[in-house]
């Protein structure tokens, strides 16, 4: 599943994420990161089975971390299955179904936005935590 980690200026220049990795033994994977010195945030998509760990981990160590259990919705009534979300997204979330309406692997999705930008109607939300 994948968490966002809330980078907060006390905690950037700290090697946070390593810590927790040594710590708990968990492959983490970094799927995006937009980390400025006044702070930002990560993407971190962590085993399921180890989620308990490393979030204690990260939250004894003073970071903010959110499920990201539903990281995008698509307002059905919005879309017409026109398929320009496809080609912009980075992780291959979005595909079409043999019947030609668009299907989402949410699962994959680290929340980079460019769907909904690209969307000419307005039908996908990014879900901000
Ligand atoms: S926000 Fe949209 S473009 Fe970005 S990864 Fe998720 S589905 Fe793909
Ligand atoms: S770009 Fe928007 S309208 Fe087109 S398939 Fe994607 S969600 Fe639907």
């Amino acid at each position: 599943m994948k968490i966002t980690l809330h980078a907060t200026p006390d905690i950037t220049p700290r090697p946070l994420i390593a810590e927790v990795i040594l710590e708990t033994r968990a492959l983490l994977n970094i799927d995006r990161a937009d980390v400025k010195p006044k702070g930002g945030e990560v993407v971190i998509d962590v085993p399921p089975d180890i989620y308990d760990q490393v979030a204690v981990a990260f939250e004894k160590r003073g970071a903010t971390i959110t499920a990201l259990e539903q990281p995008l919705i698509k307002d059905d009534d919005e879309c017409v299955n026109c398929g320009a979300c496809i080609s912009v997204c980075p992780t291959g979330v979005i595909s079409f179904r043999e019947d030609w309406s668009v299907q989402m692997d949410l699962d994959k999705c680290v929340q980079c936005g460019a769907c909904v930008t690209m969307c000419p109607h307005g039908a996908l939300t990014v879900l901000k935590s």
